[in-house]
């Protein structure tokens, strides 16, 4: 349910109001905009009249919210989510371009890509240390070492960092991450889901090779419910009958989702396709549908990655493509006025 109130309400009255949509136990997620202020009601609101509320001077118009997911939706938050990391900040018209191989091989590795990427534009370094691979047989990342040496490249650059939690025991390595990234395979991992929402580092969920946009929110939801609100949403392809391309890249992600939520929108087009060529197209078409950002693997040496190699690009493609990327996003943004 949502209450959209009048504007400069009296104050002693929002406060009675508010005491009296908590003793119900439900809770309110207060959105302040230019002209209105709004009260998101989460909980079970059905014993909540709405008629009630409607009869208060303060009170607009007040409307139950169809959705299952409250804290994601953009009735609840009409303005875009922005999130500061580091020195930058994720949504709100900036284009964010975070790079960096799959996985973290080795010292040099590292800091070769995460220099190379710094210098092209890329805003945060982006590198795997805990691998979910498919095959318990493949390389499955370099754990904790791979993490220190990702947070060695953070030091040698500036870059914030963004990495793939995998299990909640991993939770206290990450101290000193920026962005907690939660895989496609792990985006109904409940659990995990709310340890990543009780505490307050941004976290990146990648939408399920499966799952619709609703479930999509539905794991943001359980990460807000727990109070985190720094959710950033991924897009990184989809099973579909193609099998030419590795996923496909569900574009309409971009525009719908924006409609659904106010939570930033980043577009992976690496492993959506798994194909280093087509790369860099699909990150064009992300920027012109107006993602929020971009997750690109780069790696100096793809035929000798140990993850990920056919769908890596190397530095100087990434950094013809970053030029090009900005150059678009700054003509879009003109278009848009
Ligand atoms: C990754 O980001 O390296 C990764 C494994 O991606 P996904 O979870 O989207 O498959
Ligand atoms: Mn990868």
């Amino acid at each position: 349910m949502i209450v959209i109130l009048k504007s400069n309400p009296n104050p002693d009255q929002l406060q009675g109001l508010r005491n009296w949509i908590l003793s119900k136990g439900v809770q309110i997620h207060e959105s302040t905009g230019e002209s209105h202020t709004i009260l998101g009601l989460v909980g079970d609101t059905s014993k909540i009249d709405t008629d009630l509320i409607s009869a208060l001077d303060i009170v607009e118009n007040v409307k139950r919210v169809q959705e299952p997911y409250k804290n994601a939706n953009r009735k609840f938050h009409p303005e875009d989510t922005v999130i500061k990391v580091g020195n930058t900040q994720i949504g709100g018209g900036s284009l964010t371009i975070m790079a960096g191989p799959c996985s973290v091989e080795s010292e040099e590795q590292i800091i070769e890509v995460a220099k190379a990427v710094k210098a092209s534009g890329a805003t945060m370094l982006r590198g795997g240390a805990f691998k979910p691979r498919t095959s318990p047989y493949s390389f499955q990342g370099l754990g904790e070492e791979g993490l220190r040496l990702l947070l060695l490249a953070k030091k040698e650059t500036g870059l914030p960092v963004v990495t793939e939690l995998m299990d909640a025991s991993q939770l206290p390595l990450f101290e000193d991450v920026d962005v907690i990234q939660i895989g496609a395979r792990n985006m109904q991992n409940f659990n995990l889901l709310k340890i990543v929402g009780a505490q307050d580092k941004p976290v990146m969920i990648k939408r399920g090779a499966a799952n619709t946009y609703e479930e999509l929110l539905m794991s943001a939801e359980y990460v807000m419910a727990q109070g985190n609100e720094k959710v950033i949403l991924c897009e990184r392809g989809i099973r579909t009958f193609e099998t030419y391309t590795r996923n496909t890249l569900d574009i309409a992600a971009v525009p719908s989702l924006r409609t659904l939520t106010h939570l930033p929108i980043i577009i992976d087009p690496s492993h959506a396709t798994g194909k280093a060529a087509l790369v860099s197209t699909l990150a064009m078409s992300a920027v012109a549908a107006g993602a929020d950002g971009l997750l690109i693997e780069v790696h100096n040496d793809p035929t000798k990655a140990l993850c990920d190699g056919p769908q890596s690009i190397k530095p100087d493609a990434f950094d013809v493509l970053a030029k090009k990327m900005k150059a678009l996003h700054g003509f879009m943004q003109d278009l848009e006025g």
